[in-house]
This record gives C-alpha cells, structure tokens and sequence, in this order.
C-alpha cells in the first residue's frame, strides 16, 4: 500500500523557544533510547511505502550523522522507500554541521529546512532561540554547497522589537543565499508558554504584525517566490511536497509522541507523553476518529482553501463526496457572496485581504 506521506517526530530540543508549544522536551539524552522505540513503532505498518519523509521536530538535527544513519537505515527495513520524491530533515542553526548533511545526503535526503527565524540576534535572544544570525547562514551555505538543491528557511514575523526594518533585512539577506522556499509564520501567543505569560513590551500589536506580514508577501512575491499556501513562499516549482499532501486531504502515516495520521480514512494521533511511549510505543494512539463524508468534505474544502493559487474545486469535491459535498459547496458560495472567497468557475480561493484572518472562514465551513 502507498501512503503519501511519513512524518517522524523528533521531540528534543536543546532548550524550549518562549514561544513553543510544539511537542519537545529538552532531554537529548534520551536520543539514543529514542531511536530504536520509534523504529518498533514503525514496524507496525510494515511494508507501507511513502512519496515523501519528514523528519520534524523538536530539533532533528540534534541526531548527529550517526543516529540520523541509523533512523533511516532502520526507517527502510520497515518501509518501501524506494519511490521517495522528497525527504526533508528539520535543521536547527545550531546543530548543523558538515558531518550532519553529508550523512543526510547519503541517506536519501534531498530537502533541509532551517529554522532561522530571524538574522537580528536581539530578535532571536528575545524570545529564547540559542542560534545566532552567522549560524544561520552558514548553516544555509553549507547545505547548499554539499548539493542541497531545495533548502528552505522559517521566519517569524511579529517577534519583540520586529520592524519592517529588520524583518526587511532578514529577508533579503535569506533570499541572497538562494534558498528556494521560505515559511513565513506570525508568532501567536500560545497559552502556557512563558511569552505568552509575560509578554514584553515591545511585542507588536496585531495590526502592526499584519502589516509586517504584508510587506513581506510584497517583498517575497517581488523576487519570484510564489505564495502558494498561507505561511509558504517557494521558488516555482519547489514547493513542499509533503506539506501539499496534508493541504491536499491526502493521507499520512505520523511515528513518535504527538504525532498525527490519516490512514485508511481515519484520523488519530500518538500520546504526546514521551515516557509513556518509551514504554510501549505501539499500543498508543488517542483519539480514533473515523471520519463522516460530509465532515471529510468540509476540512478537506477547509485545508485546500490554504493553497492560496490552487484553492478548492468543487468539482472535484463533488466527484470525490458527492451529495456530501452540497452543504460545503453552499457554504462556499455563501462565503463568496460576502466576498470571503473568490469564485473562478467552480473553483474558490481565498480572497487575498483574507489570508491572515482565515480561521473564521475555516470555522464556518467546518461547523456548515
Ligand atoms: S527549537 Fe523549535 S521545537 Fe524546539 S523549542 Fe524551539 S521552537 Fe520549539
């Protein structure tokens, strides 16, 4: 059976961001143990083969090249890897390195994502990130001189201190290393993490970061990045594969705590306790959720509305749901009619003064 997509969580980081609320710990000691759990989990769907690899985090790059060896070594015994169209490893600036690539390019990886986020140090310590800018860039180079031909590199857009200014010089300075696609995500205050408990003072104001948000879809979309998806910018034809197959209703295999799946039509999700699936790694999935058509067409319609270019057709919704797919449909002309959306034959995008308050949108199409 192919599954689009495989996503391994990797959930070290050397330290928690201020703002984080991902699923991560701050035990890289237990990486070694780590490995060969996740590789019984993985022996559970024996046989599977994917088109894409994910490996995300957490922090993956504090793998090291031997670890990362072995994760897919281990990876390729469970699975048919053979058809892989592209396999991305998350990087941090700070544990990149020459012997990390390397061992990443021998194992079949052809995409890294770098999580700079910012090139001003003030920006970067303000909110607990433990890289600087020169890291960060030389971590991009590296990449790209060892071959790396799709590197990507996430930015954060409303950081503590943030102007146009800097935000500008942080962009410029990512798109004259040539990277050929950049995430580009406003930082939200995540309840329980320690900026959203004590936020400071110089955090800009909703308004101010919509604003830095729309220079930066000017700026990039200026140099040839499209705006394919929300918070995604990619040079044509480097968008990311795997992400697409998530926006795109498609089905997915995730392995580690926390991680997520959609396979055979359902949905469910691993326990986000670390200890609890050291322990037993395959009896752990919470919250089973089999899916109703006309649920499945509504978040379908909802995560395609994301691919700002591409959209949702309802033709095909119709073709794949049938009846199903007439209350979404209605919903989706409805929110046309008050100018949400833009109808192009049966197609719907996202209205583009929309982009960045697209939840309510999502919520009516999911609650129709
Ligand atoms: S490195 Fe990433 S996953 Fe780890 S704490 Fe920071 S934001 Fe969270």
């Amino acid at each position: 059976l192919t599954v689009k997509g495989l996503y391994v969580h990797f959930p070290f980081c050397v330290r928690k961001c201020r703002y984080c609320d991902f699923y991560s710990i701050p035990r890289p000691d237990l990486i070694e143990s780590y490995i060969p759990t996740l590789l019984r989990e993985s022996h559970e769907y024996n046989g599977l083969s994917f088109q894409t690899l994910y490996i995300g985090g957490g922090t993956p790059s504090l793998l090291g090249a031997d670890h990362l060896r072995n994760l897919i070594g281990g990876l390729r015994e469970s699975f048919d890897l053979s058809g892989l169209v592209e396999s991305t490893i998350e990087v941090n600036p700070d544990s990149a390195s020459r012997e990390l690539f390397e061992a990443a390019k021998e194992s079949g990886i052809n995409r890294i994502s770098i999580g700079v986020q910012s090139l001003s140090d003030d920006e970067l310590q303000s909110v607990g990130r433990i890289h600087n800018p020169e890291q960060a860039i030389k971590a991009i180079k590296q990449a790209a001189n060892l071959g790396f031909e799709r590197i990507s590199a996430d930015v954060i857009v409303g950081l503590p201190g943030q102007t146009w200014k800097t935000l500008h010089k942080t962009l410029e300075a990512l798109i004259e290393t040539g990277v050929q696609h950049l995430s580009v995500y406003c930082l939200s205050l995540e309840e329980g993490t320690p900026l959203a408990l004590s936020p400071p003072p110089n955090l800009p104001s909703d308004d101010e970061q919509a604003e830095l948000f729309g220079r930066s879809v000017a700026f990039l979309t200026g140099h040839s990045y499209v705006h394919y998806e929300i918070s995604n910018f990619a040079q044509k034809g480097c968008e990311c594969l795997h992400n697409l197959n998530y926006w795109r209703g498609g089905e997915y295999l995730g392995l580690g705590p926390a991680a997520a799946s959609h396979l055979k039509s359902k949905r469910f999700k691993n326990t986000a306790d670390l200890p609890v699936y050291m322990k037993n790694p395959t009896a752990l999935v919470e919250g089973v959720e089999q899916l109703d058509p006309r649920r499945k067409a509504a978040e379908e319609a909802m995560l395609r509305l994301r691919l700002l270019e591409e959209g949702v057709d309802a033709a095909e919704l119709n073709t794949k749901f049938g009846g199903d797919a007439s209350p979404v449909i209605m919903q989706l002309d409805s929110l046309t009619g008050k100018g949400m959306l833009l109808a192009c034959g049966s197609r719907y995008k996202l209205a583009p003064a929309m982009v960045l308050t697209s939840n309510p949108i999502f919520a009516e199409i999911i609650g129709c």
